[in-house]
């Protein structure tokens, strides 16, 4: 036997189990109309949320940048790679964020698995969802800290873990999404928030999802929630609502000149393309001058969600422009998925390990340029839904 012969039996494994994912084919243009082997689908799975991905605006400021300062960074940011747009950048969403400082990091996925285990080692204590994102779980498995899971949005059950772990902890950091990505529900970050002051915990918040969405404006759910923006650290991506791609943190000074002299995602890796920092730059103004994006993106998911549960579907705790229909079974959530496929709608179906076993649902991500026109579109390839009357 070859050595790499056991991973054809992983792969038969996935596939007997309808879990085996395959690369569609490749999309070009991110826009709500999407081509799918020469045929136009309306594409319910992108997370630009506010439509940016594709703005002429974010792509000239793009362009310019590459033919100012080149294509690629040659090093990390601290040999030679930072350059003054990603300076303006790191400036401009601590403005945004209303904090002291921002770091931008190559991913929002290398800022969590990066800045957890600069936070937290051997003797500290970690208190996570129970559905956090990969990245979050990472940045957990990274730090030699004792991790201690809570269940999923249940501020209580926090409660009681903090009260048994954290007094023997040097420190202690709860950490968080504050909008959940698959279910699109929202932590309760109120209470969280007091937990974190009662036990004197570091509170590290992603709002890769809520970022230029959710709060008065859009800085993301801790500020819907009204929290101190020195009372928790935030991390977010601009590969979501901003359209464009790079992780970040923002906090007090002091904490991100730690974290890059710490957070090996941020030491160890090439700077973004300064051309990505420039689009990012745009894309912040486009959130603070356009509020109607989101206003719009929130009310379109509103009305889609109520819909949807009229018809019989299940969406679960969503209260976002991220809409979940909880199906179960992975083979049921992939044939709904080619049965819209065929309709001409794009929404995948999400599986474990994406999910748990038995919890596959389809993934509706609503972005500001859906029309009216074409949720009702997708409401009639839908129909009632007769399996719960059945069951
Ligand atoms: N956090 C959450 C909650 C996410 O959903 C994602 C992306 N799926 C990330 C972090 C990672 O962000 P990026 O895509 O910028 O690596």
């Amino acid at each position: 036997m070859a050595p790499l012969d056991w991973i054809d039996a992983e792969l038969a494994g996935l596939r007997q189990r309808d879990l085996l994912r395959e690369l569609p084919a490749p999309f070009d243009l991110q826009t709500t109309t999407i081509e799918v082997a020469g045929r136009p689908l309306i594409n319910f799975a992108s997370n630009d949320y506010l439509g940016l991905a594709a703005d002429p605006r974010l792509a000239a400021a793009a362009a310019e940048a590459c033919h100012a300062t080149g294509v690629g960074r040659g090093a990390s940011p601290l040999v030679c790679g930072r350059s003054t747009i990603h300076a303006e950048l790191e400036r401009r969403l601590a403005e945004f964020e209303h904090a002291e400082a921002a770091l931008l990091f190559p991913s929002g996925f290398a800022a969590n698995a990066g800045i957890v285990p600069a936070l937290a080692d051997r003797g500290d204590a970690i208190f996570a969802d129970a559905k956090n994102h990969a990245s979050l779980i990472d940045g957990c498995r990274l730090s030699r800290a004792e991790t201690h899971i809570y269940r999923h949005n249940d501020a209580a059950h926090l409660a009681e873990l903090l009260a048994t772990h954290a007094p023997q902890a040097r420190r202690s950091l709860i950490a968080t999404d504050t909008l959940f990505s698959m279910d699109g529900d929202v932590a309760p970050l109120v209470e969280i928030a007091a937990l974190a002051r009662r036990y004197d915990a570091m509170l590290l918040l992603d709002e890769a999802h809520a970022t230029g969405v959710f709060g008065p404006h859009g800085r993301g759910l801790a500020e819907a929630a009204s929290i101190e923006p020195d009372g928790a650290i935030r991390i977010g991506t601009m590969s979501k609502a901003l359209g464009v791609a790079g992780g970040f943190v923002v906090g007090p000074q002091a904490l991100v000149d730690y974290l890059a002299n710490r957070a090996r995602s941020y030491v160890f890796s090439t700077a973004q393309p300064a051309s990505t920092a420039a689009a990012a730059i745009v894309a912040l103004d486009v959130v603070v001058a356009e509020p109607q994006r989101r206003t719009q993106l929130l009310a379109t998911a509103a009305d889609l969600r109520e819909r949807l549960q009229a018809a019989g579907w299940r969406t679960g705790d969503s209260a976002s422009q991220i809409i979940p229909i909880e199906v179960g079974p992975a083979a049921e959530a992939v044939a709904l998925s080619r049965r819209l496929r065929d309709a001409g709608f794009w929404v995948p179906a999400i599986r474990p390990p994406s999910v748990p076993p038995g919890e596959s649902l389809l993934r509706l991500s609503l972005t500001a340029n859906h029309t009216p026109a074409m949720i009702g579109a997708l409401l009639a390839a839908l129909g009632a839904n007769h399996q719960d009357a059945k069951a």
